[in-house]
């Protein structure tokens, strides 16, 4: 007799086994992955995934951007499918988790329905979309973006890597071009499990952080300007220190963050400072500014806020400043029917779970676009990822896939 559907639970050590045996194939002497897009360690990946999934009787399509489909048939089978997935493309330095986690806990969902013999009305699939990283080719999430229209075919095929090599042209190579027109394949409902790469879940304790959202980000380019001078006969009231004043502005991008909380970011990352000289009053700074936070009304307001204290600080000192927005991405809110699946799933598993807001994109942000999609976030320890020493536990690797399982189940529905 097949297991209620509410008793299932996923095989951890056999998804462990998985996640650990493709974590072999680019694995660096640090103990991480580097599997870059479309390069000969993602065909073996990819061509490694697509053999468990025909194992598993799966059918694999292939789109024209090389995102990869692997369906298990539903009992009603013109049903859109319930869909889960992420990327198996690493960082140069990249771990065994990122991404992979997510394609692998999406096998490991079909593994254990197929092993209770448990059926479901609408058909499974599990998705790995093409170049999520961005770091070989650019931009990032391009299989998912390219599939949700947000840029075209054309525009992704073009990109080039730091050799010229082309995307459609690695795509080619390693013989990943499939027929489908991408966007051409209905979606019932996303979700996708990934590590928080942030250190919120490990802070408090939590197994599960549901996830409701991806925070919007803004891009600036901020310029200084003062007057290069010797350092010495030029005394201190007489000056135009450009770097002094983007001091100031630095650190009131922190604090713009830090009055629109919980969820806002500020960081300034990159500074170049003219002429960079010891001896030399600085003239000019150039510096980033990332702003973040849940909603487009909140960015606003903290872009607002950063702009107006940068009138003022311009003011006070008599220095240019200008600031301009180089790019900008919406914040996307989840559908609340699939945050509510991921949390009752957590909760009816027993694991301690809170909400959570996802500070970086992922391929689930395009899928949003298209179809009601929610995401499971597991603790990574310390926090840390993009980094070959990003590591999560078997027990929470577990956890997710589990509330993974039950949430599908939730929208899938078993026959
Ligand atoms: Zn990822």
């Amino acid at each position: 007799m097949a297991t209620p559907a509410t008793d299932l639970r996923i095989n951890g050590d056999r998804l462990w086994g998985s996640l650990m045996e493709l974590a072999k194939i680019g694995a660096t002497p640090k103990g991480g992955v580097c599997r870059l897009a479309l390069g000969d360690l993602d065909k073996q990946g990819r061509d490694l995934v697509i053999g468990w999934a025909r194992q598993a009787g799966l059918r694999v399509t292939i789109d024209r951007i090389g995102n990869c489909f692997m369906r298990r048939a539903g009992r009603n089978d013109a049903l859109p499918p319930i869909m889960t997935g992420s990327h198996i493309d690493t960082q140069p330095t990249g771990g065994k988790f990122d991404g992979n986690y997510g394609v692998l806990a999406g096998l490991e969902v079909i593994r254990t329905l197929d092993d209770h013999g448990i059926q479901t009305k609408a058909p499974i699939e599990v998705a790995f979309w093409t170049n999520e990283e961005g770091s070989r080719f650019v931009p990032v999430m391009m299989g998912s973006g390219v599939f949700a229209k947000a840029f075209t075919l054309e525009h992704a095929y073009a990109a080039k890597d730091v050799d010229g090599k082309t995307v459609e042209g690695e795509l080619e190579r390693i013989g990943y071009i499939g027929p489908e027109e991408p966007g051409d394949h209905p979606i019932g409902a996303y979700f996708e499990t990934h590590i928080e790469q942030g250190p919120v879940l490990e802070d408090h304790r939590k197994t599960i952080g549901v996830v409701t959202g991806v925070l919007g980000i803004r891009w600036y380019d901020c310029v200084v300007t003062g007057m290069e001078a010797h350092a010495g006969p030029t005394p201190m009231a007489l000056r135009k220190d450009a770097l002094q004043v983007a001091a100031k502005l630095m650190q009131e991008v922190v604090a713009v963050a830090h009055r629109h909380p919980p969820h806002g970011r500020g960081t300034v990352g990159m500074v170049h400072v003219h002429p960079n000289s010891r001896n030399v009053i600085p003239g000019s700074v150039k510096f980033s500014i990332d702003l973040r936070n849940a909603s487009d009304a909140l960015v606003d307001a903290m872009d607002a806020d950063i702009r107006a204290v940068a009138a003022a600080i311009s003011r006070d000192s008599g220095l240019p400043i200008s600031i301009e927005l180089v790019s900008q991405y919406p914040a996307q809110p989840f559908h609340e029917d699939c945050v509510r699946a991921v949390a009752n799933a957590a909760e009816r598993l027993g694991y301690t779970n809170m909400p959570a807001v996802s500070g970086a994109g992922h391929d689930a942000v395009y899928m949003a676009r298209l179809a009601p999609a929610g995401m499971i976030f597991i603790p990574c320890k310390d926090g840390i990822s993009h980094n070959e020493i990003e590591d999560a536990t078997p027990a929470d690797i577990t956890a997710g896939c589990n509330v993974l399982l039950h949430a599908m189940l939730e929208r899938a529905g078993v026959v």
